[in-house]
């Protein structure tokens, strides 16, 4: 059996497979850049990246697009707040979220792309859809009527029936005439950034982006749309309305939403205020692999609870596989190979594996590594490891960090690599040998400075770098 994935808008899990070959075409909602991104932002494309790791361990070929929001409401207001032109004010947001996406290992995708840089490509799609009379304008601005398209609400299964048409529930300053409408094209208002159109001068609303560079890059129906949970509704379910409005096709055969990330039960947002940025807690003394394993090791569809303590348990687990894969390095193992261990390697490996081909289970895929590693660990204390079985170990640790990729450690900028640590822990090795104490001291604290510990063994000085 394949891949499973829970898909949103059949509410159940399918065996997936794409509709063309072998590539998986797949969107992602990206960030809107008018800020740091925090560690919520951060679990919903860490889960993006899984996925995407997962995919290709797979053997699929991936087309993978994410967008850049660069013009949009917040963006708007803060920039004029601060006085800045709108494209400087995002520029250094963007370099700062592919900053983060760098540290967090994130895969970059086959194409990242900014709205601004598409709006001909949005104008042509609200043409098409004025064309097609799913559309009305109100004092230079065109929206949806949504009366038009009666399948909406069919990925939120959200029903409708409540919502009088002629209600103006919505707090947004444009006027429509049902509360289901959105905007698709923003009149201009007095020193805001636009862009000249047949519409008239104005500015795209934020879903008509996503609809316009999706379907420009991927095609009309995509394999796999994803994005954080509180995207369903209205965004992707505008998504939805724009693109097979245009198309007549399905948007999405797969749609993938990820839970929450939360503090104290509530969910981590900028207007609550309980936030965390991945900087912050570099500057707290966190790596970013700890972030990441935090991140990644509750499956996606179920909510997380974030904790400074959780943060420090990600640390001593990463820490953990650290030291077995030093210990199969470093360890004098007796000759022959354990059978017994042999299995349980591929035992672990396949429960690895069945773990995340059932929807991204990454708790069920830990533990098939941790409850190998615990075993091996003991055999390794009791002298039944051996030289034979190096390899299978070295296995199970591959295919899970060509997952969770958290297992090599970073070279910090100005820092050493590992092979400029292990001439300098051959020359101690040799100073102390020589009965040069000083010099052998003076490397140990070198290193230590440097983060890297240093360990005596029966088998000789092995090393780490501390996480
Ligand atoms: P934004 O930059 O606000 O457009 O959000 C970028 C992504 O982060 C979207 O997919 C959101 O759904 C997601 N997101 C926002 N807050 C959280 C959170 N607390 N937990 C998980 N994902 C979130
Ligand atoms: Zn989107």
């Amino acid at each position: 059996m394949g891949i499973r994935l829970y898909n949103s808008l059949t509410l159940q899990l399918e065996e997936f497979v794409p509709s063309e070959n072998n590539t998986v075409r797949m969107y992602t909602c990206g960030p809107t850049v008018y800020s740091y991104a925090h560690i919520g932002n951060l679990r919903t494309f860490t889960f993006n990246d899984i996925l995407r790791r997962w995919l290709r361990a797979r053997n699929f070929v991936l087309h993978d697009v994410m967008n850049i929001t660069d013009v949009e409401d917040k963006i708007i207001r803060n920039s004029m707040a601060k006085g800045v032109p709108m494209g400087e004010y995002t520029t250094q947001y963007e370099k700062a979220f592919i900053e983060d996406c760098a540290r967090m290992r994130f895969l970059p995708p086959w194409r990242l792309v900014r709205a601004t840089e598409h709006i001909p490509e949005m104008v042509a799609m609200i043409e098409t859809l004025q064309a097609k009379g799913l559309t009305y304008e109100t004092e230079g601005s065109v929206y949806y009527r949504i009366g038009k398209f009666p399948e909406y609400g069919k990925l939120s299964h959200n029903d409708f029936g409540g919502i009088r048409a002629g209600a103006r529930v919505d707090v947004d300053e444009y006027d429509k005439d049902d509360a289901r409408d959105f905007v698709l094209w923003k009149s201009r208002k007095e020193n805001e950034p636009y862009w000249d159109t047949p519409f008239g001068k104005g500015r795209p609303g934020w879903h008509i982006e996503c609809s316009a560079m999706a379907t420009k890059y991927l095609g009309n129906t995509l394999d796999i749309h994803a994005g954080g949970i509180d995207l369903m509704f209205p965004h992707h379910e505008n998504e939805i309305a724009q693109s097979e409005g245009c198309s007549g096709q399905p948007f999405a055969r797969f749609w993938l939403h990820c839970e929450h990330l939360l503090v104290d039960s509530s969910k981590m947002s900028k207007s609550v205020g309980n936030i965390y940025t991945l900087r912050e807690l570099l500057e707290m003394g966190y790596a970013p692999e700890a972030v990441r394993y935090l991140l990644a090791s509750v499956p996606y569809r179920k909510k997380l609870n974030f904790s400074l303590d959780g943060l420090k348990a990600a640390a001593t687990a990463i820490d953990r596989l650290r030291n077995f894969a030093l210990r199969l390095d470093t360890d004098k193992h007796p000759e022959g190979v354990n059978a017994a261990l042999e299995e349980r390697a591929a035992k672990s490996l396949a429960d690895f594996d069945a773990g995340m081909d059932d929807d991204l289970n990454t708790a069920e895929a830990l533990a098939a590594v941790y409850e190998y590693v615990r075993e091996t660990n003991s055999a390794m204390d009791a002298g039944g490891f051996h030289a034979g079985n190096v390899e299978s170990a070295r296995r199970v640790l591959a295919r899970f960090d060509e997952v969770f990729e958290v297992l090599k450690t970073a070279v910090a900028e100005g820092g050493m690599s590992d092979a400029e640590i292990d001439a300098l822990v051959a020359e101690r090795s040799q100073a102390k040998k020589s009965k040069n104490f000083s010099r052998s001291d003076e490397i140990r604290a070198q290193l230590l400075e440097m983060g890297v510990v240093l360990e005596d063994t029966k088998d000789g000085a092995r090393w780490k770098r501390k996480s």
